[in-house]
């Protein structure tokens, strides 16, 4: 009878994950690396994707790092063409990156600022995962994991576009679950709730609005980015073999708030 723990064992699984020179994207990253994982450490910046790189190395984990605005249809490609050449294919796709250049009412955002959301929070998902798909069909399997939000789940206020591109987002790993089932190929979705980085410093370092979120917060706290990284192990590694088309919140109780 095999172990369960040797079931969340990621030996040479080969695992790309956008936007993961920081926040939840390096979290997610360490803690997949740290049971076995090979990495593909990526964001827009060439210099902070080797810092990680290095920081990994130092604690002998296996990384590489290869810069990517996902956003741009070359730096995608290069991104996942750079992996196969590498590492000779791909087992996992995070899409982790997301940006959120806008706060206030729908009705006020510019055209431009809307394209650019979609462009990346919800196109580049869909393409990044279209080109790894040859490789993990050729690899008998794989695990897209896509980083949606509570947001995706329940709007909350000023967030709409961002909001928007989240919920459309979950429809997007619902589809591909259930296209891909045939190729053994499984996609979900985790939706974060609050979570201590970059990305949310304008929510967390506003105190009174703070305040009002943790009064109908269970947790009563901000998530940790290591808080993150047990959901994507599970959803990357055969211990979630049978999940597919799941949409899994790790929020500290955010959605009964
Ligand atoms: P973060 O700490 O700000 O990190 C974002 C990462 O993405 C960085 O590595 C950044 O590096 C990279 N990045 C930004 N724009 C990019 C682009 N166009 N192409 C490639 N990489 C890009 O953010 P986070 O909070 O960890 O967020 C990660 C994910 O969790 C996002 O999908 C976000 O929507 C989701 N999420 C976060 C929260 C939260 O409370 N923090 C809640 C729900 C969902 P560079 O600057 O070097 O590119």
């Amino acid at each position: 009878m095999e172990s369960i723990k040797n079931l969340f064992n990621l030996k040479g699984k080969v695992v790309i994950i956008t936007g993961s020179s920081k926040g939840i994207g390096e979290a997610i990253a360490r803690g997949l690396a740290e049971h076995g994982a090979h990495v593909v450490i990526s964001s827009r910046k060439q210099e902070a994707v080797d810092e990680v790189v290095d920081q990994f190395k130092a604690a002998g984990l296996e990384a590489i790092g290869i810069a990517c605005h996902v956003g741009k249809a070359d730096q995608r490609t290069n991104l996942v063409n750079e992996t196969i050449n590498r590492f000779g294919g791909v087992d996992i796709l995070i899409n982790n990156a997301a940006i959120n250049p806008i706060y206030g009412p729908i009705e006020e955002a510019e055209e431009a600022a809307f394209d650019k959301i979609m462009d990346v929070n919800l196109k580049a998902p869909w393409i990044l995962s279209n080109l790894v798909l040859p490789s993990m069909k050729e690899r008998g399997g794989g695990s897209v994991i896509n980083i949606s939000s509570v947001e995706g789940l329940k709007p909350g206020l000023g967030l709409g576009l961002y909001s928007t591109s989240k919920a459309a987002l979950i429809m997007l790993t619902q589809n591909q679950a259930k296209e891909w089932g045939q190729y053994n190929i499984r996609s979900n979705a985790i939706c974060p709730g609050l979570v201590k980085t970059k990305f949310s410093a304008t929510i967390w370092q506003n105190e009174p609005l703070m305040n009002s979120i943790k009064k109908n917060l269970l947790s009563s706290r901000l998530g940790t980015t290591d808080e993150m990284a047990g959901l994507a192990l599970l959803l990357a590694s055969d211990a979630g073999a049978y999940m597919t088309g799941g949409v899994y919140t790790n929020d500290g109780g955010y959605m009964l708030g």
